[in-house]
């Protein structure tokens, strides 16, 4: 890329990017494993406005004493936010909930316009009960600072500017490993119901768990990016994990190609296809 106009010159400046070649095609993240299609899928998102789903009145079925793997989450439909919080913090549908420290949900206004959906929580991120927060999260910041967006779900901006962050797993992996096709599935329906609490205007998927479940495609990120996909009606763009950038420096550079095109899908400038 070698046209930037001096406006994103100076954000990738801030992203703490310098301007440099195109790398080589071949430094990508790697295909994910294939992950079975999911139980059940959500009926398409409403048209934008708030949901009106009816709220449900008792918790979901998982109990905080039961072992893990017998309790299948399923559809979520109905719960509003407290009450999908409180069905993370007591799931226990897989092995994870042995090794966690906590569940993290997710973090950010629930209007927010935007969506940020990663991987599994890390170490940092098992502690503090919080996603992104570390190395990769203050990178992810950096990012979204970049245009003018944030995480915080309190202070006067307005919902444009707001992000909510979240992972396909809401459970630590041990030792950061891969989540397994197993995991995704169980806590595929914690982030659909989310995605439908929130309605966002934009999903920005970052990496390839992210992109296997939200898309059902096990493409290289290289393929899959630069253009605008859609998630049960709902505008995705997909970029490459905050992680991966980290460790690959040349491809922030197209992560910044990526929300540039994000912004312009959230702003309404891109018509995303039908
Ligand atoms: N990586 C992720 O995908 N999510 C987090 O919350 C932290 C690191």
């Amino acid at each position: 890329m070698s046209h930037w106009t001096p406006r994103q010159a100076a954000m990738l400046g801030a992203m703490g990017l310098r301007l440099w070649n195109p790398p080589a095609p071949g430094d990508e993240e790697p295909a994910p494993p294939a992950l079975p299609r999911a139980r059940e899928r959500l009926a398409p998102a409403a048209a934008p406005g708030r949901s009106t789903a009816p709220r449900r009145t008792t918790a979901p079925a998982a109990s905080p004493v039961q072992a893990a793997s017998p309790v299948a989450v399923t559809r979520l439909p109905g719960l509003d936010w407290a009450e999908l919080r409180n069905a993370v913090a007591s799931c226990r549908a897989c092995g994870l909930c042995e090794s966690r420290t906590q569940t993290v949900f997710g973090t950010g206004h629930p209007q927010a316009h935007w969506m940020v959906v990663g991987e599994a929580p890390g170490e940092q991120e098992d502690l503090q009960g919080e996603p992104f927060v570390g190395a990769s999260g203050q990178l992810l910041d950096r990012m979204l600072a970049a245009l003018n967006l944030t995480r915080a779900a309190d202070g006067p901006e307005p919902p444009s500017q707001r992000v909510f962050i979240s992972n396909t797993l809401k459970c630590r992996p041990p030792r950061n490993r891969n989540p397994s096709a197993a995991e995704m599935a169980q806590c595929e329906p914690y982030l659909v119901r989310q995605i439908e609490l929130l309605q966002p205007r934009l999903i920005l998927a970052m990496g390839r768990f992210a992109v296997q479940a939200l898309l059902r495609s096990a493409e290289p990120i290289g393929k899959l990016r630069g253009r605008v996909h859609r998630y049960q009606g709902v505008p995705l763009v997909v970029t490459y994990h905050p992680a991966y950038l980290l460790r690959n420096q040349p491809d922030k550079a197209r992560a910044w190609e990526d929300l540039c095109l994000a912004a312009e899908v959230a702003e309404g400038g891109v018509a995303p296809p039908g």
